[in-house]
């Protein structure tokens, strides 16, 4: 596989004399493989890819488009990507299934005559719309993994597999535990999610893993859906990559303060087995291979990924907190979703509406009067109602000691959102535990 970076900063663009040297431009990663174009993310980056590919080959082509999530520093650069005006052309654009608008709708939005001259109707390739969830496909000779990550959008990794070589970009991803367990060595993990992260990057030649933040910056950003860099090394270290480039760089990172980051995560690895650790730089161009080695184990999977309708039925929340604030909060972020939202104070109450209501989603307070959260999920998962004893249980906490992670899961909650959190955070979780729990 051959990979060049073509936009590595995270959020908005950011050209200038201090970022010459790991560039400017968003999100974009070109991959090649067995003759297969692949495009990782649309950021602004895609826009010199674009002049690269319509110079180099004027004529109709086929690629494929794969999009993380379609925050504005991942999707900016799809209106000025030039292959997708070249008539004749192909293009299968990939990105997360969200639900209320479609993919066509969301990449159409930015291009509404408001914001840009061109409409997505008018571009003069032959454009695929796909919605994914999580799941295995194949483009061409690429074996193509997908897989939630963390962040106020529902958003997902890709993780490349060809030739026996297999690459992973999991860029705009927060760990899900806030005490960090120690995932540099075999210690177990105490939040599945990161374990399951682990497991995604797993015997990766090269992982391309979002690297935003510095460990000491991060208390001040928790939530906004990000990694710090120095976990990002412990993650890549647990899943025992070959190689990490640290992704998504800061707009405020000047290249000597890149430099300086890629030092402390340099010094934070272990003596043997660690992985080469860089800063991904704009231009930089990486031919992975792995001589003579078989191809990689099939990662297990929840299903295979499906193109999904979007759900005709409201779909039913319950929340139980005591905290009216933060009850408002959830309320009105979910209402204007399209959710149907039932409120519970108490333990008891959350316990009663839940089994007369059959919610799809429970979100549970941990501290409340009557009954606490950990208690009301194991009555429902003791409920003879199949839907009541399987509905996926999320379990808001501000505790953040690894026992008590270890306690939520044992009560059998589904995942655990720690405070403080976004709303759109939690909307974008609950997304990925509600397609979760459809298909199973
Ligand atoms: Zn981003
Ligand atoms: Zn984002």
């Amino acid at each position: 596989m051959r990979i060049r970076f073509w936009g590595t900063r995270g959020s908005i663009p950011k050209p200038g004399p201090a970022t010459v040297r790991y560039g400017g431009n968003t999100s974009c990663v070109e991959v090649r493989a067995e003759g297969t174009l692949i495009v990782l993310d649309c950021g602004t980056g895609a826009h010199e890819l674009g002049q690269q590919i319509v110079t180099a080959n004027p004529g109709p082509m086929r690629g494929h488009l794969l999009i993380t999530h379609t925050h504005w520093d991942h999707i900016q650069g799809f209106p000025f990507f030039a292959p997708l005006f070249v008539p004749g052309s192909e293009w299968d654009v990939y990105a997360p299934h969200q639900m209320g608008r479609t993919l066509a709708e969301i990449l159409g939005g930015q291009m509404h005559r408001t914001y840009f001259p061109v409409p997505l109707g008018e571009l003069a390739a032959t454009i695929r719309y796909h919605e994914l969830t999580e799941g295995v496909f194949e483009l061409d000779a690429v074996r193509v993994t997908t897989r939630y990550l963390n962040h106020p959008a529902p958003a997902l990794g890709y993780r490349l597999e060809a030739n026996g070589v297999a690459v992973v970009y999991a860029t705009d991803h927060e760990p899900h535990s806030r005490h960090h367990p120690d995932v540099r060595g075999d210690a177990a993990r105490v939040h599945r999610e990161d374990a399951r992260h682990i497991e995604f990057l797993a015997g990766a030649d090269l992982v391309i893993h979002d690297a935003t933040y510095t460990l000491e910056e991060y208390p001040g950003k928790l939530s906004w859906g990000h990694t710090p860099a120095e976990w990002a090394v412990d993650f890549a270290v647990a899943a025992h990559a070959r190689r990490l480039a640290l992704f998504h760089h800061d707009p405020s990172r000047t290249d000597r303060a890149i430099d300086e980051l890629l030092t402390l995560c340099r010094q934070r690895l272990p003596t043997a087995g660690a992985p080469e650790v860089f800063a991904a730089a704009e231009g930089q161009y990486l031919v992975v291979v792995r001589p003579g080695s078989p191809p990689m184990a099939a990662v297990p999977m929840v299903a295979t990924t499906a193109e999904r309708e979007v759900p005709q039925n409201k779909t039913t929340v319950l929340v139980a907190d005591d905290d009216d604030g933060v009850m408002a909060v959830i309320v009105e972020t979910l209402e204007p979703e399209g959710y149907r939202v039932l409120t519970a104070s108490d333990g008891e109450a959350a316990l009663q509406i839940a089994r007369d209501e059959r919610p799809d989603i429970v979100v549970l307070d941990w501290m409340m009067p009557k009954r606490d959260g950990l208690s009301v999920c194991r009555e429902l998962r003791q409920d003879a109602d199949p839907k009541i004893a399987l509905v996926p249980v999320v379990l808001i906490t501000g505790r953040t000691d690894a026992q008590d992670t270890i306690a939520g899961f044992d009560a059998g909650v589904t995942d655990y959102l720690t405070k403080p959190f976004k709303p759109t955070h939690l909307v974008a979780r609950l997304q990925s535990w509600l397609i979760r729990s459809q298909r199973s």
